[in-house]
């Protein structure tokens, strides 16, 4: 067993622990799923970050998911200093900020207007609101094991820290709020046939990660979106696609592109940000013009659009839009998963792996893992130990098994062989 040097960590932590509940400021980041003490992170370069107590690490975290360039990427770190040299926040609308939704409309030409705000909870917040006022009606449709950030009407069946905690429901969320947000089954469209059955023109909107990473990564199956684009049109309620994950990454214009669906709204955060806060939502002018200053649907930010973050975001994008991206994060991606699967493979521990692109998810189980129910079968005892063992060996992945791990363009050859080396170390543990 080889031991991680974890002392200036855990100095870290007990400080942490007197001042910030749980010593974190958003609960993913305890390892409390997976036991030990949470590493604290003096900085970060390409694919690897370095905690205080000097261990590098090769990272698949990789913030959640928006470092997909890699950590401190030169062009993304000079366009934020050019950018605080000019000031930091104006409270006035700035030209990049056209620049960053013209991105975003390029690749999402379902976006025809964007919005941008400070994080994908206040997107997912904004564009439910907007998606009530348009339509007139009161229900949303979301789905078992899916994040969309912790605003109240959302913060239900939720995935991620939810679901990891077993707390889905979260005290403070009024009963009489979440009576209005209907819970179905991905990958089950019939779930949601019988939803706007039993509640026929009172339902405004289906809310879904077209590909979630919440429960863990579980493909949509063949003919499930195309299934709720039909559903919503025939019943007049608003189809909206959370792309805060998948967004610019599971391709360029991000799932809506990779499965050829256009929904009526689109919620972004994440990569768009290149690692500064940032959020987004847009969709038909029509639906988007109904917010305020042009429409009555209230929504507003002291911070949105701030400077340094739109200019984070622009070099990100324009680093992604160029050729060949997607297949260099794709070809690595699928060498990883490759080696890995020999080596789940020949140590006769049980997994199952989903992956869409550069996201994927092993679940310590026989699967297959298509919804919550499936995935919640998970060994997460073996998960940690896999997760333990992986990270004595310098490789950090997520400390919870209903996550996603994350390829960046960073990553090389020679991290990926160590990771897959690694991995063939543990599971001799894990089984053994
Ligand atoms: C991360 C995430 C959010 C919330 O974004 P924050 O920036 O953490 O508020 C919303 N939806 C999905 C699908 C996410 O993965």
């Amino acid at each position: 067993m080889v031991r991680l040097k974890t002392k200036e960590s855990e100095k870290l932590f007990r400080a942490a622990s007197k001042v910030i509940p749980g010593g974190v400021n958003s609960p993913v980041r305890a390892f409390r799923s997976v036991g030990g003490t949470p590493l604290f992170i003096a900085k970060a370069k390409g694919a690897t970050v370095t905690d205080v107590d000097g261990n590098t690490f090769i990272d698949y975290v990789s913030s959640w998911g928006p470092m997909i360039l890699g950590h401190a990427h030169p062009k993304v770190v000079s366009a934020i200093r050019g950018a605080a040299g000019r000031g930091t926040s104006y409270g006035a609308p700035t030209e990049g900020e056209i620049r960053l939704a013209t991105l975003i409309r390029n690749a999402f030409p379902s976006m025809e207007k964007v919005r941008l705000v400070s994080s994908g909870t206040e997107a997912a917040m904004s564009v439910v609101r907007l998606a009530r006022g348009y339509t007139g009606r009161d229900m949303i449709v979301k789905f078992e094991g899916c994040y969309h950030g912790h605003a109240d009407s959302m913060l239900v069946k939720a995935g991620s820290g939810a679901l990891t905690f077993g707390q889905p429901d979260s005290p403070g969320v009024p009963k009489d709020l979440a009576r209005h947000t209907l819970t179905a089954t991905f990958n089950d469209a019939g779930s949601v046939r019988r939803l706007f059955q039993r509640n026929p023109g009172r339902i405004a909107a289906v809310i879904v990660e077209p590909v979630p990473g919440n429960m863990g990564v579980v493909p949509p199956e063949p003919g499930f979106l195309e299934e709720l684009r039909k559903l919503t049109r025939r019943e007049k309620a608003l189809l909206i696609f959370d792309e805060v994950i998948s967004g610019f990454r599971v391709a360029f214009g991000g799932a809506q592109e990779l499965f050829g669906i256009e929904p009526d709204l689109t919620v972004l955060g994440k990569i768009i940000g290149g690692g500064l806060p940032v959020g987004a939502f847009g969709g038909k002018r029509e639906v988007m013009d109904a917010l305020s200053p042009v429409g009555p649907v209230y929504q507003a930010g002291t911070l949105s659009g701030n400077p340094l973050a739109v200019a984070a975001g622009i070099a990100c994008l324009t680093e992604l839009g160029r050729r060949g991206t997607y297949r260099k994060l794709g070809d690595k991606a699928d060498y990883l998963a490759e080696g890995l699967h020999g080596v789940f493979r020949k140590s006769g521990v049980p997994t199952w792996t989903n992956r869409v692109g550069s996201m994927w998810t092993t679940f310590f189980q026989k699967g297959p893992v298509i919804d919550y129910a499936t995935a919640k079968r998970s060994d997460t005892g073996a998960y940690a130990r896999y997760f333990h063992g992986l990270l004595s060996r310098g490789i950090y992945i997520a400390p919870s098994q209903f996550e996603a791990g994350f390829m960046s363009l960073a990553h090389t050859r020679r991290d990926l062989d160590r990771t897959i080396a690694a991995a063939r170390e543990v599971l001799r543990e894990v089984s053994g």
